[in-house]
């Protein structure tokens, strides 16, 4: 079969390799949909501690069953359904207390375990034993599916820092999960949703889609006057940074009202994940400020469920598609910023 061999920093190639059989307690599908994301663009350039080379990576993962091994009951050939990407182990001290996001034996698909860049794969029994399966329903697309695991890890962040009816929601950073933030914040009740980059490029592709009440371009425009104007001089309740800059998180401190809560979705460089604030902002305004890790399979499970009732549209934000042997040029796409959400289709 073929399928997208990382090698190492910038080294990319479709290659021809063995194709894998389902052993007992797995699972094997025909990879239909793979999306691409910020992670894969950042392995892509830079490697990443826990994914030893060679690996085929891509992690957002939608297909169908060609073959069920010994042991497995959940699905059967010719199902279609939608893999969790971080696996937690089930058994930890995190995982009994329903954290699965931060389970200190965590693996991932694409990193420890061959991902979906490819014509086929082995869904493990590491996926299987937690429950990190998901049946596609009717009516959503292979395609739309692929996106599943990055609306897991937003509503993982958003349900975090309790988005809900009346927020008012600025979302820091306009690409894929910028948008993808939006769209939850709004089904979840927010109020009035904002949209900020510095990239006004950007802005202007993913506002266009996804609709802010307010879009701010952060290169030309005062973001913190016009969020104040916008929030009755309060601040917003909620702010999320979902892009990967200490300067937002910095700001967002600044701009959050008294009582707010505050996401740090995208993580920071690895060389600079310091940032410099008033730490006394946190404690005058009794700010709450929270990570985000991932996703667990329960929130994969919303995820699909929100796609499926239309209470989180996800197909208008694709709009990009390549096949297996341009899986390079999609994530320059991701790189570029001239895509929101690119789709790699090794089935086509
Ligand atoms: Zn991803
Ligand atoms: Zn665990």
């Amino acid at each position: 079969m073929k399928a997208a061999i990382y090698r190492g920093a910038q080294d990319l190639k479709v290659e021809e390799v063995p194709e894998p059989e389902a052993g007992a307690n797995e699972v094997k599908l025909r990879i239909h949909a793979c999306a691409t994301c910020g992670t894969d663009a950042k392995i892509y350039n830079h490697g990443h501690p826990r994914l030893t080379p060679p690996q085929i990576i891509g992690h957002e993962i939608a297909g169908e069953v060609v073959s069920v091994g010994a042991g497995v009951n959940s699905v059967k050939v010719g199902d279609r359904v939608q893999v969790i990407a971080a696996i937690p182990c089930g058994t930890c001290w995190a995982c009994q207390a329903g954290t699965m996001t931060i389970c200190p034996n965590q693996l991932s698909m694409g990193y420890q375990f061959p991902g979906g860049f490819a014509e086929y794969m082995i869904v493990p029994n590491e996926v299987i034993r937690v429950d990190g399966l998901n049946h596609i329903p009717e009516g959503v697309t292979y395609e739309e599916a692929s996106v599943v695991e990055p609306l897991a890890c937003v509503l993982n962040a958003q349900e975090l820092v309790r988005v809900g009816e009346g927020d008012e929601v600025l979302v820091m950073g306009a690409g894929p999960i910028g948008c993808l933030h939006v769209r939850l914040a709004r089904a979840l009740g927010a109020k009035k949703v904002f949209l900020a980059d510095i990239n006004g490029g950007r802005l202007k592709l993913s506002a266009d889609v996804v609709r802010p009440d307010r879009a701010i371009d952060m290169s030309t425009e005062n973001l913190a006057e016009i969020i104040k104007a916008e929030t009755d001089g309060k601040g917003p309740s909620v702010i999320i940074t979902a892009a990967p800059s200490g300067q937002a998180q910095e700001q967002a401190i600044e701009m959050a009202r008294p009582g707010g809560r505050i996401s740090f979705f995208g993580g920071l460089p690895k060389d600079k994940p310091m940032i410099s604030a008033d730490s006394n902002l946190v404690h005058y305004k009794e700010l709450m400020l929270m990570g985000a890790n991932g996703s667990s399979p329960s929130h994969n499970r919303q995820a699909l469920a929100l796609i499926a009732s239309g209470k989180v549209k996800v197909a208008d934000l694709i709009t990009t598609r390549v096949g297996l042997a341009d899986v390079q040029k999609g994530i320059e796409a991701v790189l570029s910023g001239e895509a929101i959400k690119v789709v790699v289709l090794p089935s086509q």
